[in-house]
């Protein structure tokens, strides 16, 4: 084996049509997106604003709200004039949403055809609004409430019939001449999942929505997230991505940047590489990464801070870091590049690390 010809990139994406949310694109050669949801009762505004605020701090790139009731499409106007990030209206049971939904000004919809009855009639329609305001329609199909005939015809909720439910309600916008969609097809297994948009991706263009629909709490959820995306994103497959957990919603966003960024899908931020410890250690390495973490939140600068517990295997373990240090009998050596630059008592490592990675920053930035 030719070591150097070994592939370390993702392979080439995938081709698919580009649609614009909001000020988002999504497809094409867009950079793969982030999403989440809010999980705050849309109806109120104030709420629901400040958690949309939240996400964005966090990275969120666009977000989705439920639009179950009257009271939160009236909330809509308001919430998709304020939000920073574009607002994708998530309606489920009600075709009428969708036209207050545009009206409102949401950058998108989403809707899940095995959940609005006599939805068929209504697509001429919601194709003509959809067109008119340049809003762009993601079909969500999910196994948990697949269209009942595909059901039948399957047996279950199996990759062909999420694919074939997804395309299906595809076409009957194609037969109005719309194509500004995009497709989700979600299960909570991720084998069925990966096998669901690979499926997908051989038979249309259509922009991708990756989603592991009720993965759980963390860390399973992160973690069939993690697994399902990172096959898929690392075949090309995928145009942006949701990460769903059981848990507040900033967390999906914080994962999802970092699942793009394990892929070099995304440019890397500070990264902390800690050693797991083992019997050499000779210090708490949990406690003492957990500190370098705290101390280097939201620090701006790419560097990857190493926290090893032993001066016999860090450095070398750690050769790939710009910065770190490794512990033994209360002291902490600094090194950069690998080479120990300084020797410092144990309750200085933090902020020598913090003082070297600015020096670091200021002499390459
Ligand atoms: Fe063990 Fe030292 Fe390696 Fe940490 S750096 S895992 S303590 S050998």
């Amino acid at each position: 084996v030719n070591l150097g010809m070994l592939a370390t990139t993702v392979r080439p994406r995938h081709r698919t049509r580009q649609i614009m949310v909001g000020h988002v694109p999504v497809g094409g050669d867009a950079p793969v997106s982030v999403q989440s949801m809010t999980t705050t009762p849309t109806a109120d505004i104030d709420a629901t604003l400040q958690q949309i605020a939240e996400l964005t701090a966090a990275g969120c790139q666009i977000v989705r709200v439920a639009v179950p009731s009257q009271d939160d499409a009236d909330a809509l106007p308001t919430i998709a004039a304020k939000s920073p990030i574009p607002v994708v209206a998530d309606i489920h049971f009600q075709p009428r949403y969708v036209f207050a939904a545009i009206d409102a000004g949401c950058a998108a919809i989403r809707v899940n055809p095995g959940n609005i009855k006599k939805f068929d009639d209504k697509v001429k329609q919601i194709a003509a609004a959809a067109t008119a305001a340049k809003v762009p329609i993601r079909i969500g199909v999910n196994a948990g409430s697949l269209d009942p005939r595909l059901l039948a015809k399957h047996g279950h909720a199996t990759p062909e019939a999420l694919v074939e439910s997804a395309l299906w309600e595809c076409s009957l916008f194609e037969e109005h001449g719309f194509r500004d969609l995009k497709i989700s097809v979600k299960h909570h297994d991720p084998l069925v999942m990966i096998a669901a948009y690979r499926l997908l991706a051989q038979r249309c263009d259509y922009p991708l929505h990756l989603g592991v629909t009720e993965a759980g709490p963390p860390p399973q959820g992160t973690v069939k997230s993690a697994v399902a995306f990172g096959v898929l994103l690392s075949e090309g497959i995928g145009d942006t991505i949701r990460v769903s957990l059981s848990a507040p919603p900033v967390e999906e966003v914080k994962i999802g940047a970092q699942i793009l960024a394990s892929l070099g899908l995304r440019p890397r931020k500070l990264e902390i590489v800690s050693c797991p410890s083992c019997g050499r250690a000779q210090v708490d390495v949990y406690t003492l990464a957990a500190k370098v973490e705290a101390a280097f939140d939201g620090f701006p600068h790419p560097l990857r801070v190493a926290v090893m517990g032993c001066v016999v295997n860090g450095p070398g373990e750690a050769r790939e870091a710009d910065l770190g240090v490794s512990c033994g009998n209360g002291k902490g050596q600094i090194f950069v590049k690998g080479e120990v630059i300084k020797t410092v008592p144990e309750h200085q490592i933090v902020e020598t690390l913090v003082d070297e990675a600015l020096r670091i920053a200021r002499a390459t930035h």
